[in-house]
């Protein structure tokens, strides 16, 4: 048998592939992501520095024996560095020609600034000596050398970086220099020496000599990475899985510290932030690469290089372009120049903002890089979310800068705005989030992998130092969490926890508001607006092209007579204005609309409340006479607002005590009048307490409410229904296409439905006639108990739709209480992982979704065009809708803001389910 493979030289892609079987996903999982990147790139005949990988697989081995190097590991790894050593004509350890090689981590999902890299490896006191022998650069090879001590230290021996840190600022301020640039190569031989005490005064023994001693130690290092704290803090944050493990690769090192002609740069093949097709990101001429991503010295833009080295540019352009045209995405590439010579480092997908992700995406559709279903899939339902966001309002931007109350500005690196409270450090920003559930700030000099918690606690992040590219930044932008790095006029005070700016202090807690838009900082707090809809121009084009998708004939398959297309999306509203709002968004009905509401406002509470305490019908159904015409003009809006698409109204559902003064507020009134011995008004005020009684309930949610106050007292619904048929009639005969569907609340056996909805159907047929006008309308139920969906079949014999009311549905699957179980247990049950999620946000497909299923299923047996659709909570929410669309509904129901978010998580699984039967078991 022959031995596995645990190392993969950058050249040998195709191996890899034959070993996973050919599918690419799978090479990713094999190599990492940076490790399949470079070996493609390779294959690409892109310049790429030599190396090889170790897999995840090796790494998962690794771990899981107690960290023991699988059987034959080590030796291919020391394999394949002799095809390095021969590609590279340089030698391991070599004294007159060494080799030296970077270790770097690569998961198959990319974890930016989460895993350790080592770079130099190879080096010690006689190979420094040959290089520096070799290149006549003292001070190139002790910088690099002192790199080495500092990385190695750290990443593999484990030693705080300030150990280093401390003994370099001294050593400059000694000197009285800032920059490193300004040391010379006596000053890094002799930081070298002192890096050196520093390892040995730390551990007890001295930095290894060995190259393959450091190799070995550099490999364990990455492979345990995967369980540090930060990684695994970011795959939770993420929802990366804890069981991929990472690639390790290794690779030969080039230098773009080698003098003026040499350089080091990130760069995105497009704009991370807006999405514009140019070419973004930062470079440094003789640096390294840690230098751009860490910030410390101040970068020059990507275009400047093209004066800088010309050929080296152009051949980069080339190489972004081909790149992108490969992987037909925007790309992360990390390149150095070494002397003139242009290397590739590595390729990824990059990572975006939400604003950048669907320009992009749009972009490529049009340039005809990709298709419309893969521009859809290419955006996440959050990233519209995140879009969605508030912005901070123009007027209020400008008054505070007119007040003078900007404070700073620097790179706006994640766009949104934030207003919260700061703090420096990320475990008290964290703290103050979760714990005292403020909006917090997170301020930082610089942020590192393990302030990740604290970012992703934070309403917004500020940076005094670091640039677009800087660990800041690419966290921010993934989380959608706005962004000011590199505000440099900021002085932070870590110690006394206070920033300033030419004396003007801003303390601990204070407030501040951040525009990661435009980069500014302004203390205080800004009102903020939410953005338009219409003002996206490209998310619109999107979304159109997501509703093409789910509007395709046939994209669903299922039994015949079902319907076919996909999942629509309509929107609860209640009054004509969340009407209009809803078809601006983009919603195709209203699948809710809660009466109850208008009987709220101020000039109808107290006719509603003298019909409910009226002790005669005839007094009930005068009050009600004069409830009818303000139903009637609020259903004409709404009609008129949906012209040509179906308005689902229902029927009144809470209980009447929900309408009324409370008993308690009731009572100390009363008490205080009969105390006092006011007798005016006393006599009323005692009646009404005394209805308020007779009307309590322990258990109002179980109550008289819905359908069975609807049997209790049916004049209510039949004036609701009156001024539905009314409204719609009126509406007709001004030309508007009215379609009318009225739900009945809360069913529970279809012995309810048998008693209600015949009455209910002549008064329709009644006012049509009156009216001498026709037109379609349908009487329906929402499906909000586990009976009606249990005994869905018979139901679907008098209903001629569904409607789900999760809220309620959820509720009582349950038993909870959907008022009190979030505060009281709910969220410590997700937490410790009692329940995965929270069921009254996403659907419990488990328990509550077994109803659903078997509900329409059960239903369209007994009324194949049963339209059935959902109208709780978690219409709006994408998992839910999801579920929704896979068991065979024609539209989810969520409120007007959630509805561009809802239209694409549609499209997502239209996709998904493409050419899936719905619900075969019928
Ligand atoms: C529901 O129960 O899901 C529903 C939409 O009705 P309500 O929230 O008004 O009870
Ligand atoms: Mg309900």
């Amino acid at each position: 048998m022959t031995e596995k493979k645990w190392v993969y030289l950058f050249s040998e892609v195709e191996a890899a592939e034959k070993a996973v079987g050919g599918d690419w996903e799978d090479v990713r999982a094999l190599l990492g992501g940076k490790g399949s990147g470079l070996a493609d790139m390779t294959r690409a005949n892109v310049p790429v520095p030599p190396g090889f990988t170790v897999t995840t697989e090796a790494c998962n081995a690794y771990l899981n024996a107690d960290e023991k190097f699988p059987p034959g590991m080590w030796e291919q790894e020391l394999a394949s560095m002799r095809y390095v050593e021969g590609a590279t004509g340089k030698k391991f350890g070599d004294v007159s020609n060494p080799l030296l090689v970077s270790c770097r981590s690569g998961a198959k999902f990319s974890m930016p600034g989460m895993m350790d890299t080592v770079l130099n490896i190879g080096l010690n006191d006689e190979t420094a000596k040959g290089i520096a022998k070799q290149t006549g650069d003292d001070r190139f090879v002790y910088d690099a050398y002192r790199r080495l001590l500092e990385m190695f230290g750290e990443v593999v021996l484990g030693i705080p970086d300030e150990a280093f840190e401390g003994p370099m600022d001294e050593y400059k301020e000694e000197k009285g220099v800032k920059s490193d640039t300004e040391l010379s190569a006596e000053d890094w031989k002799n930081l070298v020496e002192k890096f050196k005490v520093v390892v040995r005064e730390h551990l007890g023994f001295d930095f290894p000599q060995d190259p393959y001693e450091q190799l070995r130690l550099a490999t364990e290092a990455v492979f345990k990475s995967w369980f540090g704290k930060r990684a695994v803090d970011y795959r939770n944050a993420a929802g990366i899985a804890h069981d991929l493990g990472t690639g390790v690769n290794i690779q030969t090192m080039v230098f773009g510290n080698m003098g003026w002609d040499s350089g080091t740069g990130v760069a995105f093949t497009r704009d991370p932030a807006t999405g514009e097709a140019i070419m973004y990101g930062d470079y440094l001429m003789n640096a390294q690469g840690e230098d751009v991503v860490a910030g410390i010295r101040n970068t020059e833009k990507i275009a400047n290089l093209e004066k800088d080295m010309p050929a080296a540019f152009q051949e980069f352009v080339e190489i972004c372009d081909k790149l992108e045209r490969h992987y037909t995405d925007m790309q992360d590439v990390e390149f150095t120049i070494e002397q003139n010579k242009l290397w590739m480092l590595q390729t990824r997908t990059g990572k975006r903002t939400a604003k950048a992700a669907v320009k992009i995406a749009v972009d490529m559709v049009n340039e005809g890089l990709i298709s419309k279903e893969e521009g859809i899939i290419r955006v996440q339902p959050d990233d519209v979310d995140t879009l969605l966001h508030p912005q901070f309002d123009l007027g209020a931007i400008e008054a505070a800068r007119k007040a003078g109350t900007l404070y700073a500005s620097g790179v706006n690196a994640s766009p949104g705005a934030a207003v919260g409270q700061v703090y420096f450090d990320a475990d008290t920003a964290e703290r103050m989030a979760k714990e005292e559930g403020q909006d917090v700030i997170m301020v930082r000099p610089f942020t590192k992998p393990d302030d990740v918690h604290g970012m992703l606690a934070a309403k917004g992040i500020l940076t005094s130092e670091g640039g677009a590219t800087s660990h800041a930044a690419v966290v921010a932008r993934q989380f959608g969490v706005p962004c000011v790095v590199g505000a440099a006029m900021i002085r932070i005070d870590l110690e006394k926890r206070q920033m300033s700016v030419d004396g003007n202090v801003v303390k601990n807690g204070e407030w501040i508001s951040v525009d990661g838009t435009t980069g500014e900082v302004f203390i205080g707090q800004i009102s903020t607006i939410a953005p338009t809809l219409e003002e996206q121009t490209d998310l619109l084009t999107l979304l159109s092209w997501a509703d093409e998708i789910s509007a395709t004939p046939g994209i669903r398959t299922a039994p015949d007579g079902w319907p076919t297309t996909g999942l629509q999306v309509w929107a609860n509203a209640d009054y004509p204005a969340d009407a209009r709002r809803a078809r601006s968004y983009g919603a195709v009905g209203i699948g809710l609309c809660r009466t109850e509401h208008m009987f709220f406002e101020q000039e109808r509470l107290p006719t509603v409340q003298r019909m409910i305490l009226a002790d005669t019908s005839a007094e009930r159904k005068s009050a009600l006479d004069e409830l009818l015409p303000f139903q009637r003009s609020d259903f004409e809006g709404l009609f008129e607002a949906m012209d040509g698409y179906p308005v689902i109204i229902r029927l009144i559902d809470p209980p009447l005590h929900e309408f009324l003064p409370s008993e308690e507020e009731l009572l100390e009134e009363v008490i205080t009048m009969r105390v006092k011995g006011e007798t005016l008004g006393l006599a009323e005020k005692e009646d009404l307490l005394d209805h308020v009684k007779a009307l309590h309930e322990s258990n109002p949610m179980m109550g008289l409410r819905g359908i069975r106050l609807s049997i209790m007292m049916p004049e209510i619904v039949e004036m609701q229904v009156r001024a539905i048929f009314e409204a719609a009639a009126n509406v007709t005969l001004k030309g508007v296409h009215a379609l009318p569907e009225v739900m009945i609340p809360l069913t529970g056996t279809v012995n309810e439905l048998n008693v209600i909805q015949p009455s209910l159907e002549q008064i329709a047929k009644e006012v049509m006639q009156d009216k001498g006008v026709e037109f379609p309308y349908k009487f329906g139920t929402m499906i909000e108990i586990p009976r009606a969906a249990v005994t869905a079949g018979e139901i679907a014999d008098v209903a001629e739709f569904f409607s789900f009311g999760t809220n309620d549905l959820t509720q009582m699957t349950y038993g909870y209480s959907r008022d009190d179980a979030e505060r009281n247990f709910l969220l410590k049950y997700v937490e410790d992982g009692i329940l995965p999620k929270n069921p009254f946000q996403t659907i419990d497909r488990d328990g509550v979704g077994r109803l659903m299923e078997m509900c329409v299923s059960e239903g369209r047996k007994n009324r194949t065009d049963l339209e059935v659709g959902i109208c709780g909570e978690h219409g709006g929410d994408p998992d839910s809708i999801e579920f929704c669309y896979s068991i065979g509904q024609n539209y989810v129901s969520c409120s007007p803001f959630r509805i561009p978010i809802a239209r694409l998580s549609a499209a997502h699984a239209a996709l998904k389910y493409k050419g899936v039967a719905i619900m075969t078991d019928n």
